[in-house]
């Protein structure tokens, strides 16, 4: 029997950026343009792990734990389309240094921990749709909603009944 379990890091929004953003992705693409991603789903990745076992996942939660930062501020204020990974996504056209040292830090954790880490640098993003099989026009990022960011979290990826379901594990406060 297996005790390993599908881990990321991630940053959650809040439940109202999570619907502004759903009528706004409804407002601006066509129904078919691709697999729409739940609301409740919405987030930006920090840090992949993959198949971890529990004890590499006390391990990893004590390593985030020991991680002191303040908050910052993401502003949402980009938007594009990437084609060969057939997804459309949310971002930010200027990273808060806050939030590339929180990953930078995640993903260096992991790979001491043996976490396959991937060598291209990180693109935050929120995925919005997937199977975007066709170049979608992306409409102007009119919206800039700008998320205080005061936590991160460590969550499970689960496949189930053909619906991709993430829980949260552990939550860390941003604090120096
Ligand atoms: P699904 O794959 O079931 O359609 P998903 O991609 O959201 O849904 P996971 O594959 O479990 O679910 O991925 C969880 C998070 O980790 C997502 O944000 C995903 O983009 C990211 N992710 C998955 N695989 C990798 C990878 N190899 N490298 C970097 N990030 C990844
Ligand atoms: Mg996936």
């Amino acid at each position: 029997m297996s005790d390993s379990r599908r881990l990321f890091f991630a940053l959650e929004l809040p439940g109202e950026t999570q619907q502004q953003i759903i009528q706004w992705r409804a407002d601006h693409f066509p129904a078919d343009a691709g697999r729409p991603i739940a609301a409740a789903n919405l987030h930006l990745t920090l840090s992949f792990l993959g198949e971890i076992s529990a004890d590499k996942q006390r391990a990893l939660a004590v390593m985030a734990g020991r991680i002191r930062q303040p908050g910052f501020t993401l502003n949402l204020d980009d938007a594009g389309q990437w084609l060969r990974s057939q997804v459309v996504w949310l971002g930010t056209r200027q990273p808060p240094r806050g939030l590339l040292q929180l990953a930078n830090m995640l993903r260096s954790q992991a790979a001491r921990s043996g976490c396959y880490q991937s060598p291209q640098p990180f693109h935050p993003h929120i995925t919005l749709l997937r199977n975007t099989a066709h170049a979608v026009p992306i409409p102007p990022p009119g919206f800039g909603w700008k998320v205080p960011v005061t936590a991160f979290a460590l969550y499970a990826s689960e496949f189930t009944r053909g619906r991709t379901r993430y829980t949260q594990l552990e939550r860390w406060t941003l604090t120096e």
